[in-house]
């Protein structure tokens, strides 16, 4: 291609991209990053390949169901260019390695798909002075903009505030048209080898969004905002903050962090505290463990109707429930349906195995 050329075949050879998860915008992302021969890509995911994902997470395929998401994404980019270098990190990416990992690349595309880690990797992109090119998709329509780049806005520019949880269906809930994934993280990518490359206009200081159902791209206008509290004039933000407590609407009493977490069990080991601790992701999800101390109960053989029953009938169950999963939605969602039939025991640890694993090291 006239554009790309050798000089730009030597660019591309040179470059170091991160994308962090390798899911329904990270497959196609890390497919078309390794087939253009980008020299080092750098994935981070910390979760486990399942059946469901097939439908729209296109780099994994049935053979590698219950692997690591990272090894999967690895192996199918090395089957398609053997050439590139790719650097794994089988860890979840949080406030205590963001900015060490995103400072050992030119740039990150986003393929996560909460807000704590929308708004971490904002902050360490712009603190490291690297572009974030985003993305999100929610049924038939994705979003796609680059942030920290040139003179353009950060994604707190455009959004201040984290929305209350609860307001904005996730993936999960409210699924996702799967080849909408292959649109954005294709997106993304283009994104990405522009800026590599330099060439053509950055999708930098507007929001493209298309919707899937008639097919059309509009692109929103959205400037830097001086009041911004990390890029604006007089920022109060100056590193990296709790993205867990930031995006939590929790009441004050009903999330504990990390270090009450390993008080409590402390206690529990003393004879001074009762609780018990439940672990209720689903079993599959527990390749790399689960918190010691901890039972699994997966939410999805969770029995609201009757465990509220037996809490409040059997005198053995005097302590209260401490609830964890992934990375504390469900938890949080199973808080509230405890809550809603009279449970009132129960406080959920927000930040969930992945803060747990992220803190041990
Ligand atoms: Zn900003």
């Amino acid at each position: 291609m006239e554009q790309v050329g050798e000089l730009g075949q030597h660019k591309l050879g040179k470059a170091r991209v991160l994308v962090v998860g390798a899911g329904g915008l990270g497959s196609p992302a890390l497919l078309y990053l390794a087939a253009a021969g980008v020299g080092t890509i750098g994935i981070i995911e910390f979760d486990v390949v399942e059946l469901s994902n097939l439908q729209r997470q296109i780099i994994h395929t049935e053979s590698t169901i219950g692997s690591s998401k990272v090894a999967s994404a690895e192996a199918a980019m090395k089957n398609l260019n053997s050439s590139i270098g790719i650097e794994v990190f089988d860890t979840p990416i949080g406030r205590d390695n963001a900015r060490e990992i995103v400072s050992q690349f030119d740039l990150v595309v986003d393929g996560s798909d909460n807000f704590a880690t929308r708004y971490l990797l904002n902050d360490a992109c712009f603190l490291e002075g690297k572009p974030y090119v985003w993305g999100s998709v929610l049924r038939f329509d994705g979003q796609v903009s680059v942030f920290g780049w040139a003179e353009g806005p950060c994604y707190r520019c455009v959004y201040p505030i984290p929305p209350e949880p609860g307001t904005v269906p996730n993936c999960a809930d409210a699924g996702v048209f799967g080849a909408i994934c292959g649109v954005i993280g294709s997106m993304q990518v283009s994104e990405a080898l522009k800026i590599i490359l330099g060439v053509g206009d950055v999708l930098s200081g507007r929001i493209a969004i298309f919707d899937a159902l008639n097919a059309s791209v509009e692109h929103v206008m959205v400037a830097r905002d001086p009041g911004c509290s990390l890029c604006g004039d007089t920022p109060t933000i100056t590193e990296l903050v709790d993205y867990v407590a930031l995006c939590s609407g929790n009441q004050p009493g009903e999330r504990i962090d990390r270090s009450e977490l390993v008080a409590l069990l402390n206690a529990r080991a003393r004879g001074e505290a009762a609780f018990e601790l439940i672990d209720i992701r689903e079993e599959y999800e527990l390749i790399h463990g689960l918190i010691p101390g901890s039972v699994n109960r997966p939410l999805s053989t969770f029995d609201v109707e009757s465990f509220g029953i037996a809490a409040h009938s059997d005198p053995s169950i005097t302590g209260e429930i401490i609830l964890y999963c992934q990375a504390g939605v469900r938890s949080e969602y199973l808080l509230r349906e405890l809550a809603a039939r009279g449970f009132s025991q129960v406080r959920h640890y927000g930040g969930g195995y992945i803060d747990w694993v992220a803190g041990a090291g």
